[in-house]
Formats: structure tokens, sequence, C-alpha cells
């Protein structure tokens, strides 16, 4: 029996003294069976969406989805999605339903679901409605598509990527059938909008598993991600590697924390290694430029999925720096501050221990560099050194005060400035910066 939260337990209230019927459903009756706290409660009812608001007069309803079914009731500040039963038709274009039609049979509703550990419903009274195995397969850790797998799969291609989310994420196997109708229909995933891919993707690669998943899948994955199809197998032919490309990938990411923009940069880090491969006379493989173009098929790959300009800039420069050598001073510390921020220079270095680790163990010699300079960076932190224009002791008002009225001008003394005050060759203070601006000042 499931301790459910009070505005959990008023929805079903609401539903039933009304003479209607409700259940938990989904997500959130997986995660109470993975033992772990829901983040959003979904319901699901014999009402029709009119139904639905009428057994919730005077409380806040957002008619979110009503064409599908859909009501959202604000409870004590909570929202809970009630979905009225039903069952979808034929699937023309591997990913809308044509047609959406409400039933009173729950069981009608849990057959149309994706995965069995999804397909799996709670009522207080009337404990697990668990018609497919959702249950056992959970203490498994399996990964089933409800029903015919093929056929599921076929019907609406987001799934498979789902599916191989929840296996990355959960850290679960994919059943073999399930796994082999992923593979066999995941050309259809081309028709999957570009939103929904990158929605499903930021969860994956941020799995515990996801190295796995990348590893075994990487076929499937190439259907949206083409560049991961070269880098696999590559053989570096470098004694500093003991993986090939995407392995040394993989293994990498999975140092990371769970952040989107720290794995996706990982991700491509050294995805243009294939293009730029050569071998010296000795045979040893060498990848002149590959950051580059690594940054370039991550802006162009990131781009398509519709990424936020903000995260592609900051993925990019990750994998632009991350070969980089990041001197241990704090001069340098500051140059790189100024180049990245905080938090982006705290991510690159992130990046380099990560890739780092999964090189050769015998060539783990850049560690205890990265630790130096984290500490340099923390002390440079604590010291509220100035890095950037907005700490500088003088700014373009100040300029203008001069009398300088060419905004170019202002700007480019202003960076010289504080490039001087990085270089620690002058102080950070006013009278003697304006002093230096005096001098620089060319009209
Ligand atoms: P999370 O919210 O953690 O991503 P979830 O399982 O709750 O996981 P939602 O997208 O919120 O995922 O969907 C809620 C439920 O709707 C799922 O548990 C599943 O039963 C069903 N569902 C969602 N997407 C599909 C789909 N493409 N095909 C079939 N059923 C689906
Ligand atoms: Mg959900």
């Amino acid at each position: 029996k499931l301790s459910l939260p009070v505005p959990v337990k008023k929805a079903f209230k609401g539903l039933e003294s009304c003479g209607f019927s409700g259940y938990l459903v989904g997500g959130c009756v997986r995660d109470y069976l993975l033992d772990t706290l829901p983040t959003d409660f979904d319901m699901t009812t014999d009402a029709t969406p009119d139904e639905i608001i009428s057994c919730f007069t005077g409380h806040r309803v957002l008619k979110t989805g009503i064409r599908h079914g859909t009501v959202t009731i604000i409870l004590d500040g909570m929202a809970i999605e009630i979905t009225t039963h039903r069952t979808e038709g034929d699937y023309s274009d591997s990913r809308h339903p044509d047609a959406v039609k409400f039933t009173k049979n729950l069981a009608d509703d849990l057959a149309r679901r994706d995965f069995t550990i999804n397909a799996m419903a709670y009522h207080p009274q009337k404990g697990l409605i668990d018609r497919y195995g959702g249950a056992a397969d959970i203490k498994n850790k399996i990964i089933r598509g409800v029903g015919d797998p093929h056929k599921r799969m076929a019907e609406d291609a987001l799934r498979m990527l789902r599916g191989l989310r929840f296996a990355a994420v959960l850290g679960f196997d994919l059943d073999e059938e399930t796994r082999i109708a992923i593979r066999q229909n995941c050309g259809q995933l081309a028709n999957i909008s570009a939103e929904r891919i990158a929605a499903e993707l930021n969860k994956l690669i941020c799995g515990k598993n996801a190295k796995t998943i990348i590893l075994e899948e990487t076929t499937v994955l190439g259907v949206v991600i083409p560049e991961l199809l070269p880098a696999k197998n590559f053989d570096q032919q470098n004694p500093h590697h003991c993986y090939d490309v995407l392995t040394h990938t993989a293994v990498a990411m999975q140092t990371l924390a769970p952040v989107p923009r720290l794995r996706w940069a990982m991700l491509f880090h050294d995805l243009g290694k294939p293009q730029t491969f050569t071998r010296d006379a000795a045979g040893v493989g060498h990848f002149k430029g590959h950051s580059k173009c690594s940054e370039a098929i991550a802006r162009e790959r990131l781009t398509a999925l519709r990424m936020s300009n903000v995260t592609i800039d900051q993925v990019c420069a990750l994998v632009k720096y991350h070969g980089t050598i990041i001197e241990e001073d704090k001069k340098s510390v500051k140059r790189w501050l100024n180049r990245l921020s905080e938090p982006l220079l705290r991510d690159l270095i992130a990046i380099k221990r990560g890739d780092n680790l999964a090189k050769a163990s015998k060539h783990h010699d850049r560690l205890e560099s990265l630790q130096r300079l984290e500490a340099l960076l923390d002390q440079v932190i604590a010291e509220k050194a100035c890095f950037s224009l907005k700490d500088l002791a003088v700014n373009g008002h100040d300029l203008m005060g001069l009398g300088i009225k060419n905004g170019e001008e202002i700007g480019r003394i202003l960076n010289l400035l504080l490039a001087g005050v990085i270089d620690e060759v002058y102080e950070n203070e006013k009278d003697s910066l304006i002093k230096k601006a005096k001098e620089m000042r060319t009209c």
C-alpha cells in the first residue's frame, strides 16, 4: 500500500464522490515500484473531460489537452493530470494516432502504453493493476514493449528512443524482442520532431547506463546522431589510448555529473577524429585539428536538434578547448575565467579530467595538474580577483567623462586596461587606470 500525497488522495475522492473511478497510472506507479518519489502524478479515469471538470468545481482547472482527454487539476498547489481512458486508432505517420477514442475500460487504456513498466495502474483499495508483468520487469530490470514490440515500435517511433532512454536512465536491459524491434524499426526515427528527439537524448546521455546504450545501440542512435557511426571501432593507433574513439567517449561520459551540457560536450569531443586521422612514419595515429572539427560537428548537430544557442555555445566551447593546456598560474586562470566564466571553466576541468581518466591508465599524468588548477581557481575566486570588464575599477562612463566619445575606442581601451589588470601589470585601482586610459587614447 502506497502512502500518497494529500492532493492525490483528494483527486481520488473528487472523482469517486461523483461516481467515477480513478487510477494512478504510468510514470508515477513505475517510480513508486522503483522506490523513488514520483515527480508528477498522472491519473486515468472513466469520466470524460467535461465530467472530470465537474468533479472539481471550486478548484483551478487547466484544459491542457482536452482533445486527447487530458485535464490538469490544481489541488493544494499540486498539478495532477487526469486523462480519460482512451485507445488509439491506427498510426499512419509512425508518430500520431489517426484517432483517439475514449473508453470506459481501464484495460484498453493500459494496452496502448509503451512499456510494461509504464503500463501499470494503482488504486488505494484495489491495489496494483499489472496486466503485463511490469512489476516483474522492474524487479528483473527489463524494458519490454507492451504486446507485440514490433507493432508498438512501428506505430510510434518515439517509443524506440524512450525505450533506450529508460534503459540508460534506470540501468535496465532491453528485452531481446524489444531490442530487435527497435533495431529493425529505427529508420522511422527520422519522422520524429527534433524537439522530441532532443528531449529524450538529453535524458538518455545523462543516464547511469548511457555508456552501455551508446555502445550497444550505436546504429539506432546513429539515425539521430549520424556522426557517432564512424567513431565506432575507430582504432586510435596511439599509445595514450586503450579504447577506440566511441568507447573512449562513452567511458569518459560516464565519469561526468549527469548534466546535459557536460555530457553533450564529452559525446562530441572526439567525433572529429575519424575525419582528421593521419599516421606518422612510426605508424602512430595523430588527429591535428580534431577539436575544431569536433566543434563543427557539435554545432551542426545541436543546431539540427534545435537546442538553445546558449547551450550550443557552451557545449562548443567545451569541445573546442578540451585539449588545450591551461597553464598553472593565476594569470592564466584569470584569462580563462575571462574567456569562459567560472561555471564553464569548472566544466572544462571536469571534461579534461574525464577525458584523461578514459585513457590508458599510465597516461593519467594530467590529473594532478587539474587538481592544482582547481585549487588555483578556488583561490582566484576567493580573492575576488578582477577577470572581467564588470570587475574593472573603471567603466565606459568614466572614460566618457574624459571626453572619449567613440564607443569603439572606449571598448578598445577598457579591454587593454583589463588585459593589463589580469596580467598584473596594472593595479585594479580607479585613479591609476584613468591615468593609463589617458595615455592610451588616440582620439
Ligand atoms: P517521465 O515523466 O519520467 O519521462 P513517464 O513514463 O511519466 O516518464 P510521460 O511522457 O510523462 O513519461 O508519459 C506518461 C505515460 O504515458 C507513460 O508512463 C506511458 O504509460 C504513456 N506514454 C507516454 N508516451 C508514450 C508513447 N509514445 N507511447 C505509448 N505510451 C506512452
Ligand atoms: Mg511523466
